[in-house]
């Protein structure tokens, strides 16, 4: 096995025992790069003399008693990343580097990790395809005809391709879970507050969630270990335990209850995807598990309910992309000017029609009708969660409705493009973590190669460990994480 291809388990434990450095791991995955980057288009920028200076730095303390120490990872590029560009992949940030750093990262470099540089996303993180990107679309090292998912299309394409050992995403309404699953990886959503959202360049303030996407559910656990916790400059990050996530993993989950929701199989789900999971729920039942049909009757608002939200979120966020304070400026006549073509110039067609949603539904007229009502029926999808919970300890769905689409095939219809989060939107505005990871591979019907399948495990608020130790039970007694696409 090449060095770029390991698990960060077997990394450290590689690194412990002397049996390769940092800096071999650290080389090893820009081989790839250079291999492979041509074609998938993963990376935004790359920080070669800064991974190789964090490698030598983390082989010379030799302390790797810390999982991820000297373990190379790829950095979704909305992620304020100390004197890195960061850009959100949209032309108006094209050129910021900002002067400090996201507590997540901040959290991986305490643990002395390498930074191989910034990946590709849905620009402002808006979009389930990576084809948003104000750069360049990236594509799914599996089949390069399609799309690796996004808005984390960038974290996952490079995690897919063994570029990197590990990435992190956001994940708003999809974004991390969606890509894993097109990926063939695994994909954390954390509980809302779980993880500190200081330092990323925010979408929706209410939904933003921060997670890994990794090779193995173990590994999710281990970057999860580093990056978990109540931080002071987000106050949404309340301060609950943060439990070992990498120590209970093996424990069975024979008598534990998983609610399979009958809503999250309706019309418009691929007859494939649907097959998979229910095999993979049969799996789960063989494990132990006792499995309950349990209904979220409210599921069918859910998208329109996110949407409404999100964008309005987004509209106020994204004011202060003013073409003065940072990024790109279109130095017009005068201010108002200004204002106005920086970010006509500056703005991508998805993030435009965001800042017009938003602003509409936020409007005074239409601000009962849209906001109001959609943050109340907010708070009863979250009741609904809330009291399913009292019956399972968690629920088993497929993580989005199909496999991997074509590049081109959804960017004509927003709608349709909305749709990819039907399964994983539900879940932000809950406000609850979910687990994404690789249940299975079938043949798309419009394709020749087999794309993978993803499971989704959702848990309680604040309760990853439960969700951790069912996936890991479940990637254990099946090789679907062990096959590699064909580059
Ligand atoms: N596709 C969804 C959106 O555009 C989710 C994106 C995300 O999770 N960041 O809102």
């Amino acid at each position: 096995m090449r060095l770029n291809e390991l698990t960060i388990k077997q990394a450290g434990d590689g690194l412990k025992k002397k049996e390769f450095s940092s800096v071999e791991i650290t080389k090893a995955c820009f081989e790839q790069i250079e291999k492979t980057d041509d074609k998938i288009k993963s990376f935004i920028t790359l920080t070669k003399d800064l991974a190789l200076k964090q490698a030598k730095e983390a082989d010379q303390a030799g302390d790797f008693s810390r999982p991820l120490a000297g373990v190379p990872a790829a950095i979704k590029d909305c992620f304020c990343t100390k004197g890195v560009k960061t850009t959100a992949a949209s032309k108006i940030l094209e050129n910021y580097v900002p002067p400090f750093s996201a507590t997540s990262v901040e959290k991986l470099e305490a643990n002395n990790y390498v930074m191989l540089g910034k990946v590709n996303l849905d620009e402002f993180t808006m979009g389930s395809s990576t084809e948003n990107s104000g750069f360049f679309p990236t594509k799914n090292p599996w089949d390069l005809s399609r799309v690796p998912g996004g808005s984390s299309g960038g974290s996952a394409a490079a995690v897919a391709a063994d570029q990197c050992l590990y990435a992190l995403g956001t994940d708003t309404g999809g974004s991390i879970r969606e890509p894993a699953s097109f990926c063939g990886l695994v994909g954390l959503k954390v509980t809302y507050g779980r993880v500190s959202r200081f330092g990323v360049l925010s979408y929706a303030s209410s939904f933003d969630t921060i997670g890994p996407i990794t090779k193995t559910v173990e590994d999710a656990a281990l970057v999860l270990n580093a990056i978990a916790g109540a931080d002071p400059k987000d106050s949404t990050t309340p301060p609950v335990a943060v439990p070992d996530y990498a120590a209970d993993l093996k424990k069975d989950i024979k008598g534990l209850k998983i609610g399979v929701p009958k809503e999250f199989f309706v019309a418009g789900i691929d007859k494939e995807v649907e097959k998979t999971i229910k095999t993979a729920i049969a799996k789960l039942a063989e494990l132990g598990a006792k499995i309950v049909d349990v209904s979220l009757p409210l599921t069918k608002y859910a998208i329109a309910t996110y949407y409404i939200l999100v964008k309005s979120e987004a509209s106020a966020n994204l004011a202060r992309y003013d073409g003065v304070r940072f990024g790109f400026s279109a130095r017009a006549e005068n201010l108002l000017e200004n204002y106005l073509q920086s970010r006509q110039t500056g703005f991508g067609q998805e993030v435009k029609r965001s800042i017009m949603m938003g602003t509409y539904t936020l409007s005074a007229g239409y601000y009962d009708a849209y906001y109001l009502k959609a943050a109340k029926v907010r708070t009863l999808i979250k009741q609904e969660y809330e009291k399913v919970f009292k019956k399972v300890d968690c629920l088993a769905a497929p993580a989005a409705p199909t496999m991997a689409f074509k590049l081109g095939e959804k960017m004509e219809d927003p709608l349709q493009m909305y749709l990819a989060d039907i399964f994983t939107g539900p879940i932000n505005i809950a406000g609850v973590p979910a687990i994404s990871l690789p249940c299975g591979f079938a043949l798309p019907q419009d394709g020749q190669i087999e794309m993978p399948v993803g499971l989704q495990l959702i848990g309680k608020h604040f309760d990853e460990a439960t969700i951790l130790r069912v996936a890991h039970n479940y990637e254990q007694a099946t090789d679907w994480h062990k096959r590699k696409p064909i580059l």
